[in-house]
């Protein structure tokens, strides 16, 4: 599945509290690594930073300072690589001005673009030294090395293996500070060939890493104050990844191996297919207290005829049972999903269809798109693409339903007590901004040491997009009752 894109984002830097990097402090390269696209993308921005601090790269949020410049690019969106080769273009002229003071810019593309353009990228702008595809960057430094010696560098393998097995042998590198929520991949690829989807092309076929090589990442992470960890695959609910014993584990099993780690109180995982909510899987969204009652979901259409051209595997009464399921399991479980309107042939019956699923659904949030044409994918030259304004108009009206079903979700949340894990400091000066269950953004006052913590809040208004809330008891709930206590989650 295609994890939905953030804002574009830069990589927040690393801090090393344990180890001095190769070059001498005070004689650091600054890299500035910009994200598009999904949070998988996010994953791979901090381990690029993580394999390049050993060499003496400390991030920078500015651009003008950087010695290296990374797009982490994504595909997902219309008209992608174009979009790069503009930032390409504005990077130019960054690099002309630090020319001019003597001092170098090194320029690499990485992600699907990367993939996807390979060669192409150097060939259309010059000043890119670097094209790096997802499954290569842990040999980000001997790639530099080449490209500092003035060759072009192009690396678009596809082995997933020896990128995972490095990741695996970052266990003993100094433990980094990190952000209370983090994302960790577990699977990357995928088989399923939707035909509106790049994914398969550009990052390959389903891979899973071993459970030992997760387990020791998430223990890591824990370590450096993680306390929220999002399983991150394209298809995350494929996950089989091998056990010591040889065993396949799924991801239902590994999620009740991680929510054994001490401090690691919270746990969820993105994004899913329909097709792979396997039975132990729903069993755990019951028996975990830490793994929160969210779903990411996504059908993408309601018709069943859109679902077969989109080579979904499935129909849409084969959505509402397993819904009935999931949520037989998780009652309190909010719902996510994709929707793409106007793919080729979608008639308005079919579109009604659609909006007949979400009404019978009712999502807490949902991300929708207007299809569009990818390069080398089977919707591309389907027959009976539908005219833009007819999808204009279908998406607008899909998104008005989808926003009165999050009002009325967030609405629901008034006057609930839950816990919520304490992230970063708010716009306004004594505000922190934090997580609520069910993935809500929570605005409230506390003081800044309570960053990092899980606290019961009460909610007390609900805004266009934040939930507002007021600290209980200013005490971390799982200090005071331990990790596996229950959260203080109730209705009403
Ligand atoms: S091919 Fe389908 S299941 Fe796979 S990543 Fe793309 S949309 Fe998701």
């Amino acid at each position: 599945m295609t994890s939905r894109p953030n804002k574009d984002q830069q990589t927040s830097p690393s801090v090393d509290t344990a180890g001095e990097p190769k070059a001498a402090k005070g004689n650091l390269r600054k890299v500035f690594v910009r994200t598009y696209g999904c949070q998988m993308n996010v994953y791979d921005s901090e381990r690029m930073t993580d394999v390049l601090a050993p060499e003496g790269f400390e991030a920078t949020e500015d651009l003008n300072d950087a010695d290296l410049v990374i797009l982490n690019t994504c595909h997902i969106r219309e008209k992608a690589a174009e979009k790069v080769y503009s930032e390409l273009g504005r990077i130019r002229k960054v690099k002309e001005e630090r020319a001019k003071s003597g001092k170098d810019m090194m320029v690499g593309v990485a992600g699907c673009v990367a993939q996807a353009e390979g060669e192409e990228i150097s060939r259309r702008a010059p000043i890119v030294d670097l094209v790096v595809g997802p499954q290569s960057y842990h040999q980000l430094p001997g790639l530099l090395e080449k490209a500092r010696q003035g060759k072009k560098v192009v690396e678009t393998e596809f082995d997933i293996d020896a990128k995972f097995n490095h990741l695996s042998g970052q266990a003993e590198k100094p433990v980094l500070k990190r952000a209370p929520s983090a994302f960790l991949t577990v699977q990357e690829g995928c088989d399923k060939f939707c035909t509106f989807c790049v994914v398969p092309y550009t990052r390959g076929a389903e891979v899973s890493r071993s459970v030992q090589q997760i387990v020791e990442e998430a223990e890591r992470m824990a370590s450096a104050g993680v306390r929220e960890v999002t399983l991150l695959g394209q298809n995350v609910n494929a996950y089989h990844g091998e056990a010591a014993d040889g065993a396949t584990w799924g991801l239902g099993r590994l999620l009740r191996r991680l929510a054994e780690i001490d401090g690691l109180d919270r746990l969820r995982y993105t994004t899913s297919h329909p097709r792979d909510m396997d039975d132990d899987l729903i069993a755990a969204h019951a028996e975990l207290k830490s793994l929160m009652p969210y779903l990411h979901l996504p059908v993408q259409s309601g018709s069943d005829k859109i679902l077969k051209a989109m080579n979904r595997r499935h129909t849409r009464e084969d959505y509402f049972r397993l819904l009935d399921r999931i949520r037989a399991a998780a009652p309190d479980i909010a719902l996510s999903g994709d929707f793409i309107v106007g793919f080729p042939g979608e008639t308005e019956q079919d579109f009604e269809d659609t909006m007949d699923l979400i009404r019978r659904v009712e999502y807490g949030s949902a991300f929708s798109f207007k299809y569009s044409q990818r390069p080398g994918t089977p919707g591309a030259t389907m027959d009976d693409q539908v005219p833009e304004d007819v999808k204009s108009a279908r998406l607008a009206e899909l998104q008005a339903l989808i926003s009165d079903q999050q009002k009325a979700f967030n609405a629901s949340r008034r006057g609930m007590i839950c816990d919520v894990l304490l992230e970063k400091t708010g716009r306004n000066p004594g505000q922190l901004v934090g997580k609520s269950p069910w993935l809500q953004p929570v605005q409230l006052d506390a003081q800044e040491n309570l960053i990092g913590s899980i606290q019961a809040v009460e909610i007390v208004d609900i805004g266009s997009n934040s939930l507002f809330g007021r600290l209980i008891a200013g005490q971390d709930t799982f200090d005071t009752a331990g990790a596996a206590a229950a959260p203080a989650s109730q209705a009403g």
